[in-house]
């Protein structure tokens, strides 16, 4: 048992159990988002809900998973680096209690180590405080300088642990709603968050509403949770998403509104539809896996181009390969096939490894391929690195031309809402004309979908979605890039 700090606790030490693994975890080829998060109050234990809920959000984060639960008198925590697999067992309870929270993790903000796996614990003035964070506060630095000055100490380097104390510090002097008010019209950038002050439990979004939040519901046990599939998962019902700038008390009998921002400027992160979400979800009333089609009909309106056959990038090109095929008329088929027990890729600890990974991963399929003009799918590029490699093999199978589509636009931009795109000089598409690109895969032609393509198939407002990757303009105000709305959005 490890104990974790305490601000001004009115009850002893938490008890928290840290398994000693730790791994050097790598950035892969594919953007990451930063984290899944989970919550559950019922008339049963929560901890299978959780674990289920948790192994269907594992494409959110795979770096480390963690439950919290209150059992009446104690706030219990477990957590551990790997899969949800690795750290916890549905037939085992280490964690009673018929409240709580999990979270899993992909880190952009903070080092990879344990201490900055979710869910985060406290003991405060007002009682035991946990929370599971999806996003990035990008005002963390500031708040936690500011927090400091009042003699917070801070035992992490996680937006979230500052997030946690920003509640915690304005829960205690001003109450629940008020001090939730007050700490969310302090805190900037992208926050969907399950959190627990003892068997209360609550579901904070945004007001920008960034990343996405939903609330469920099976039997009597009531769920909120990154995304709806988990609700199919469970065998249950999704209720309605969290709004942006919401935040919703999860009772017992219900979900029952705290507060909600009196102006707000959505921003939904498109990344979502085009990659991150899970195809069976639906956010904000959009059903994900209908978008990527959508977004593959639409590329080939823009850019259609004489060929034999339409073969995706396994996994993430599937959808829009179908909707290319679908708008084209010309034939889809799998050319490529991936091997799932290759081992994941972001956490080979070298670049040689990791090229020896991707080769490992795909294969062409000589007689989909050999003598065909193909129209290769993928729903995003942002380094490059495996698409050069996808085309090589293709001819190296025999594809007389290559010519690659995509289902987003060029990403130029970082981003700071919670995705491992951090820096600017890691996008091929930066500062390159198409012609560059181009040859830089080695393709025959090279077509990425239109914004105005993009905003058509996600089917919501422009000026409702957050494009800031593609752009480079940002809802928030990020030191050193183009501030898009010129106005402070958190008013509530
Ligand atoms: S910058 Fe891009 S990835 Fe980040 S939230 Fe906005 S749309 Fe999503």
């Amino acid at each position: 048992m490890v104990t974790i700090h305490t601000t001004s606790g009115k009850r002893g030490a938490l008890t928290v159990d840290f398994p000693q693994q730790e791994q050097d975890l790598i950035t892969g080829q594919k953007p990451s988002d930063h984290c899944a998060v989970v919550g559950v109050i019922s008339n049963e234990q929560a901890y299978g809900y959780l674990v289920s809920s948790l192994k269907s959000l594992q494409h959110r984060g795979q770096e480390s998973a963690g439950i919290a639960a209150y059992d009446g008198s104690m706030m219990k925590l477990k957590k551990g680096m790997g899969l949800v697999s690795d750290v916890f067992n549905e037939k085992e309870n280490p964690i009673s209690g018929n409240v709580g929270i999990g979270h899993t993790r992909y880190s952009t903000m903070g080092t990879k180590t344990l201490e900055n796996a979710g869910p985060f614990v406290v003991s405060s003035a007002s009682g035991y405080l946990a929370i599971s964070h999806n996003g990035e506060i990008t005002n963390a630095e500031q708040l936690s300088e500011e927090l400091k000055k009042r003699g917070a100490t801070f035992s992490t380097s996680s937006d979230t642990e500052v997030m946690l104390m920003e509640l915690s510090k304005e829960i205690a002097e001003n109450g629940v709603a008020n001090g939730m008010k007050i700490a969310m019209s302090k805190l900037k950038g992208a926050y969907s968050a399950a959190f627990m002050i003892d068997d209360r439990l609550f579901a904070i979004r945004d007001p920008m509403g960034i990343r996405p939040l939903i609330l469920g519901k099976t039997g009597n046990t009531y769920v909120v949770a990154s995304e709806s599939c988990v609700m199919d998962v469970l065998g249950g019902e999704t209720i309605r998403d969290v709004l942006p700038g919401e935040v919703v008390e999860i009772t017992p009998i219900g979900p029952k509104r705290i507060l909600i921002a009196s102006s707000r400027v959505e921003a939904h992160c498109m990344f979502e539809y085009v990659y991150f979400a899970r195809p069976d979800s639906i956010i904000d009333n959009i059903e994900v896996f209908e978008t990527r089609i959508k977004l593959g009909r639409v590329l080939a309106d823009e850019s259609m181009v004489e060929a034999d056959v339409v073969i995706p990038v396994p996994d993430s090109g599937r959808a829009q390969a179908l909707g290319y095929s679908q708008r084209s008329g010309i034939v889809y088929s799998e050319g490529l096939i991936k091997n799932r027990y290759s081992g994941r890729t972001f956490i080979m600890p070298s670049q040689v490894q990791r090229t020896a990974s991707i080769k490992m991963k795909l294969n062409a399929i000589r007689s989909v391929v050999e003598g065909k003009r193909i129209i290769l799918v993928d729903d995003s590029i942002v380094r490059g690195n495996t698409m050069r490699h996808i085309v090589m093999l293709l001819r190296k199978a025999g594809a007389t031309e290559v010519h690659v589509r995509i289902g987003s636009p060029e990403i130029i931009a970082p981003c700071y809402f919670g995705v491992d795109m951090k820096t600017k000089d890691q996008f091929i598409a930066r500062g390159k004309t198409n012609q560059e690109i181009t040859e830089e895969i080695g393709a025959d032609s090279l077509a990425y979908i239109s914004i105005d393509g993009l905003v058509k198939s996600i089917g919501m407002p422009k000026q409702n979605l957050c494009l800031s990757c593609l752009t480079g303009e940002y809802p928030v105000n990020i030191p050193g890039e183009k501030y898009l709305y010129q106005k402070d959005l958190t008013n509530y």
